[in-house]
């Protein structure tokens, strides 16, 4: 069962959308100098599946997609919650995007999601704003293929 600790609106986590950001506790990734120890946390916060709903309703408006930032704790019912959270955004009109903080490949269930980031944080490459990061950011086109945008977070 996923369990959030925050949500807030922004315009940096998926380039070109505003996003509702829904963060995730649980994670399992320990990455060194993590960003977000509190995400590490096992069940803490909220239980997602009671809120999902209103969450959505109450932000859609302002809104263009939905960020789910973490995964939990990777089970499998996890991704498939989050799968069905993603098909509820998608049914009110909005994009949405996962972030994973695995070094991993798009995995099969993660082609539901819009927008997908992978990758661990590690200090020494940088967060996606850098461009040494070893993390990276997939838009899915109309193809349904996944293109590496993560070129669109770095300044020149
Ligand atoms: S993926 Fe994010 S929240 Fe998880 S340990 Fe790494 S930096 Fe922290």
């Amino acid at each position: 069962m996923l369990y959030y600790t925050e949500i807030c609106l922004s315009p940096y986590e998926v380039p070109g959308e505003q996003s509702i950001c829904i963060y995730i506790s649980g994670c399992c990734n320990r990455c060194k100098n993590c960003h977000y120890p509190e995400l590490q946390l096992p069940e803490h916060g909220d239980v997602l599946s009671k809120r999902i709903s209103d969450i959505i309703d109450l932000y859609y408006s302002q809104a263009s997609c939905v960020c789910f930032l973490g995964e939990g704790t990777g089970r499998q019912e996890e991704k498939e919650e989050l799968v069905r959270f993603a098909e509820f955004a998608q049914q009110k009109g909005l994009k949405t995007c996962l972030y994973s903080g695995r070094d991993t490949f798009i995995e099969e269930w993660m082609k539901e999601f819009d927008y997908i980031k992978i990758g661990s944080y590690q200090e020494d490459f940088g967060a996606l704003d850098s461009q040494t990061t070893n993390q990276r950011m997939y838009r899915k086109n109309a193809n349904g293929e996944f293109e590496d945008i993560t070129f669109l977070f770095w300044c020149e």
